[in-house]
């Protein structure tokens, strides 16, 4: 494996820890968490004792007050689980739900979710999508109106990461239909809010997450769930969603990497006309062609993660690799697939797995065409 991140020794004692938590936690039990549906919400009790919960977070509220590197070695093991939508369960909860409370939110609020959040006592979810509105942000409708001290929310928002297992959520609500996009704020949701409730829906891939559409009826939570200031929600989300598409690169590409490895020594050990698969020169080409994506991939992934590091705007890097880890992905898992043959169309291979679950990489958190459409912006057409 050719990391992201050139190696410190405490990165490389850190990605020991994550390391043995895959293979303590995760790996052994990565079929149950697809049967299951849903995320163990024990894990993020585990991880929270570990002090993975708040890499990058003050320690002030628990966190380990770390640089984007950490959170790099971290999803590049998590992202060898073999399961996608553990990891991603997971990702949702330390890097897209969370980022704003932590950049924005008073200290009230950050002592009353984002403390709980980095323990692993509380899980959170980011409730962005609408049923009327993915790609299209600005178009939601779901709607908070102030009635004294208190917001009053009635909508509805699909398909949600963590819908069943979420305390919390980081919602986005038009707060004023007539301030464009100074009309939205991001307002916490406890789940257990009365006039709130959810229903999972049925995924073709990433089974081990619970994904749902939730419904918002007169739900009342107080003023201060404000995070930062009324109006600036859909800034600030904005700003989210840079975390949330870099940690989905380097899950995604380490992911790939992983199914790569494994599909080497599938071609090792299937022979075929007298010879291992791996000596045949259409496997070889295959292989080096899918080699050299996952290494142009890294370095564009580790340009992100650099600009992160060093606290510069990383937003159009960030968007082409998005847009190049979600092809990578799935031209690996299409090859991958091929040089499995039959067994790969069985559920229980890496690969048949890898052709669903990376199908979501190009449409979750902002679709391929999302991309295209900011960088077109970008480069003046
Ligand atoms: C498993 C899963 C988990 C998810 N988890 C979450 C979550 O936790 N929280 C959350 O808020 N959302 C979540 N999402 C939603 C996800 O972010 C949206 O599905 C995504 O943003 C696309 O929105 P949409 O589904 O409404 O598609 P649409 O916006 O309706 O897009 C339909 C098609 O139009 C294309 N399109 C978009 N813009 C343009 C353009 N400018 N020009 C041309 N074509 C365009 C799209 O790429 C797509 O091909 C999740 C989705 C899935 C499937």
């Amino acid at each position: 494996m050719q990391s992201i991140v050139e190696e410190t020794s405490e990165q490389a004692l850190f990605r020991q820890t994550v390391r043995r938590f895959v293979e303590d936690e995760l790996r052994p039990r990565a079929r149950e968490f697809d049967a299951a549906g849903r995320i163990d919400k024990r894990l993020f009790q585990k991880m929270g004792d570990l002090g993975m919960l708040g890499l990058r977070y003050s320690p002030e509220y628990g966190g380990a007050g770390l640089d984007w590197s950490y959170t790099a070695v971290m999803y590049e093991e998590l992202g060898r689980a073999d399961n996608a939508g553990v990891t991603m369960g997971i990702s949702v909860h330390t890097d897209m739900a969370t980022p704003s409370l932590a950049e924005f939110g008073s200290e009230s609020l950050k002592q009353r979710f984002l403390v709980p959040a980095i323990a692993g006592e509380q899980v959170s979810a980011i409730a962005v999508t609408e049923p009327d509105a993915g790609s299209d942000v600005a178009g939601i409708k779901t709607r908070a109106v102030r009635d004294g001290d208190e917001w009053v929310i009635n909508g509805s928002k699909i398909y949600i990461t963590n819908a069943a297992t979420a305390d919390w959520l980081c919602l986005l609500a038009v707060t004023d239909p007539d301030a464009g996009h100074g009309g939205f704020s991001q307002i916490i949701v406890p789940t257990d809010s009365p006039g709130f409730r959810y229903e999972l829906l049925d995924k073709i891939g990433n089974w081990g997450s619970d994904t749902g559409q939730l419904f918002f009826d007169d739900v009342r939570v107080p003023i201060d769930h404000t995070i930062g200031e009324i109006g600036r929600g859909f800034h600030q989300q904005m700003m989210q969603f840079q975390d949330e598409r870099l940690v989905g690169c380097v899950s995604s590409l380490s992911g790939s990497e992983h199914l790569w490895e494994e599909t080497r020594r599938w071609t090792e050990e299937r022979v075929l006309f007298g010879k291992p698969l791996a000596k045949m020169q259409n496997t070889q080409f295959k292989m080096v062609e899918l080699w050299t994506r996952i290494t142009a991939a890294k370095a564009l992934v580790r340009a992100c993660v650099d600009q992160r590091v060093a606290a510069r705007d990383a937003t159009d890097l960030i968007t082409m690799a998005k847009l190049f880890c979600g092809r990578v992905s799935r031209q690996v898992a299409d090859e991958c697939i091929q040089l499995h043959g039959g067994y790969g169309y069985m559920k229980e291979s890496m690969a048949g797995r890898a052709f669903v679950d990376s199908r979501l990489i190009s449409i979750g958190g902002g679709s391929d065409e999302t991309m295209l459409h900011y960088m077109a912006r970008q480069l003046g057409f």
